[in-house]
């Protein structure tokens, strides 16, 4: 049975990252694809784990190979999801995350329409602000530009399938959770899951 594929967005200062992590920890079957990106490595960002560390003339290579399933350019930056690790992912029955902005958002639900797209949110402005804040001692311009560009990424909350509001971390891991569990009892999953409780319970009908 192959798995489903999840695109999940937010704003920076939404508490993504962290609840994608939670989420898959207690999930085998649910894996965050590794994206590759030209920006350098955040101090404890790990090659391979985090991202895919590449320069420009490498990125480049794998989008003339047509390697990437959607790329684009992030606050500067190239950022891209390989094809072939997500497809290997879905074939052998694994759920895929994919971390991306709301560009690579549009590709890939224009590929790959069946995908479940997800945007999460900041519960106010002020808490948005103070989350971008907390990151560092960034300066007054910094902090305007970032809340700017969160904006940005959450005029397009409204393109996706769920919305979750990151107030209260527990609660929005679950509202993830909850997603996640209510596409594994569609009923073309569940069908396939169980078809010997149905031939049991039905009979031979087939
Ligand atoms: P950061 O550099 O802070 O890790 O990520 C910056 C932005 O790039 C985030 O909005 C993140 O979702 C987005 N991003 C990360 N990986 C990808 C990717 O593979 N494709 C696209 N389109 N966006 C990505």
């Amino acid at each position: 049975m192959t798995g489903t594929l999840y695109i999940v967005s937010a704003a920076s200062g939404a508490g993504k990252t962290s609840l994608l992590r939670a989420l898959v920890r207690d999930e085998p079957r649910l894996v965050v694809s590794v994206s590759h990106t030209t920006r350098a490595p955040r101090s404890g960002e790990r090659d391979g784990v985090d991202y895919h560390f590449t320069d420009e003339p490498g990125f480049r290579a794998l989008v003339a190979e047509g390697a990437f399933l959607e790329h684009a350019e992030v606050f500067g930056r190239c950022y891209g999801t390989t094809r072939a690790a997500v497809e290997r992912e879905l074939a052998a029955g694994r759920d895929v995350v994919l971390e991306i902005d709301w560009q690579g958002a549009q590709q890939v639900r224009a590929r790959m329409p069946e995908a479940v797209s997800v945007f999460i949110l900041p519960p106010s402005r002020a808490e948005l602000e103070r989350r971008l804040r907390g990151r560092g001692q960034d300066s007054e311009t910094v902090i305007a530009r970032r809340l700017q560009e969160a904006v940005a990424e959450m005029s397009h909350y409204d393109e996706y399938d769920y919305l979750v509001i990151n107030d209260r971390f527990d609660q929005a891991l679950e509202d993830l959770r909850a997603i996640v569990r209510g596409r594994r009892l569609r009923l073309e999953a569940q069908r396939e899951r169980h078809s010997g409780v149905l031939r049991e319970l039905l009979g031979a009908r087939d």
